[in-house]
């Protein structure tokens, strides 16, 4: 068997109730916390309500930063780690999609570090990150087991990532019932996320055997929930089995992070506004078949595993989720494809794909 390390230290407590229930895990990580959200969500969701009810009987102090946007720029995490730093909070809660948990985890390394925001991308810090507590209300990203938080440099025109091994949270709390208030579009959106973290992680050239055995549950658990997705007949267990496969996704990329399919994403989200897990959906099937014959096994494997059988049957799937696809010019195309080649992530792609190659993915799948 191939040799491999495999190391995952967020503490993750999964069920309904479970922050209340476990509010005193809390108190070894500080007196003044900094929570960090985006605008609406957090409330809406109650898991706002339900942590400051917390923190409140056992207290801890606690300030909001809730000015978290969507695929969080620079600017956003440089103005919440000034915060967290001039009030010497102790540690951080991040409670959101992945743009939140993601924020959550540059401030708190801001928060110990007063450097520019844009050096965190170097990793090179000199003082320990704050604790980071996740709170995941979107069932997608994975973030709350990640180590990686996705920041927008506008200066680079991209999606970047920053992450070092202490980025990982210390704590998760997953409770499905905070993500019953998700619009419909980003329930689906974001179960694509998921699906495409297993994939590409399943696929990638760090994957490992535990990796893989975690992928291919989330290739399961995706086609146990297709059909209920399609009809939009979700219902809190269904919630549950996505939050739960979300999960499960991000620990296999925290061990072997995505490739081809993000990075062919990020610029879709950063130049013409495409949602994060929609961006990936709009190029898997062309990533499948890129890979197919260097990763014949595993893809077929994975096309039996998610109910689809070949290419063609996932194409289908994928694109009854997806709805109608917008056409993007060659031009812009061209400029995707230079960006998606400069992205680190690429070389774990299982066939590496030169420039020219991602621009015909592109094209076969946008054009
Ligand atoms: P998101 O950008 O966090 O949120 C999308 C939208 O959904 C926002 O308008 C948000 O509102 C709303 N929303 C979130 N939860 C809700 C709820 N429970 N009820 C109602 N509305 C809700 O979406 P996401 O897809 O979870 O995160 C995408 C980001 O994560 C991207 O930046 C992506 O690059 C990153 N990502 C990170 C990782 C990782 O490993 N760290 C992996 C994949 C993706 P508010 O703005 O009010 O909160
Ligand atoms: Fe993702």
């Amino acid at each position: 068997m191939q040799a491999f390390s495999f190391r995952m230290p967020t503490k993750v407590i999964w069920g309904q109730g479970c922050i209340e229930q476990n509010k005193a895990e809390l108190t070894s990580l500080g007196k003044k916390v900094l929570i960090v959200t985006g605008k609406k969500s957090a409330k809406l969701s109650g898991a706002l309500d339900d942590v400051i009810t917390s923190l409140a009987s056992v207290n801890i102090n606690y300030i909001v930063f809730d000015e978290v946007e969507e695929n969080p720029s620079l600017e956003t995490v440089a103005k919440g780690g000034r915060i967290a730093f001039a009030e010497k909070v102790e540690f951080i809660i991040g409670i959101g999609g992945g743009s939140p948990l993601d924020a959550s985890k540059a401030i708190a390394a801001l928060g110990t570090n007063n450097i520019e925001a844009k050096h965190l991308f170097t990793g090179k810090l000199s003082n320990p990150v704050l604790p980071i507590v996740s709170i995941p209300i979107t069932a997608g990203t994975g973030s709350e087991v990640t180590q990686y938080a996705i920041i927008t440099d506008h200066e680079m025109e991209t999606k970047r990532n920053f992450s070092t091994g202490e980025t990982f949270p210390t704590l998760a709390f997953l409770d499905a019932k905070y993500t019953k208030t998700l619009p419909y579009e980003v329930t689906v959106n974001t179960a694509i996320d998921f699906l495409s973290h297993a994939l590409e992680g399943y696929l990638s050239r760090r994957s490992t055997p535990m990796s893989d055995a975690l992928a291919k549950e989330v290739f399961s658990l995706f086609k146990g929930s297709y059909q209920a997705l399609l009809d939009n007949e979700i219902n809190l267990e269904l919630r549950e089995k996505l939050l739960y496969a979300s999960m499960l996704a991000g620990v296999v990329i925290s061990q072997t992070g995505t490739c081809m399919v993000h990075c062919l994403g990020y610029p879709l989200t950063y130049y013409s506004e495409i949602p994060h897990g929609r961006a990936n959906g709009l190029v898997m099937t062309e990533f499948l078949r890129f890979n197919y014959e260097v990763a014949q096994a595993k893809v077929e494997l994975f096309l039996d595993l998610v109910g689809a059988n070949t290419i063609e049957g996932f194409d289908l799937l994928i694109t009854s989720l997806l709805g109608e696809r917008k056409k993007i010019s060659d031009e812009m195309l061209e400029k995707y494809a230079y960006s998606a080649a400069q992205l680190p992530a690429i070389q774990f792609t299982p066939r590496i794909p030169t420039e020219k190659e991602l621009l015909e993915v592109l094209k076969r799948s946008l054009s």
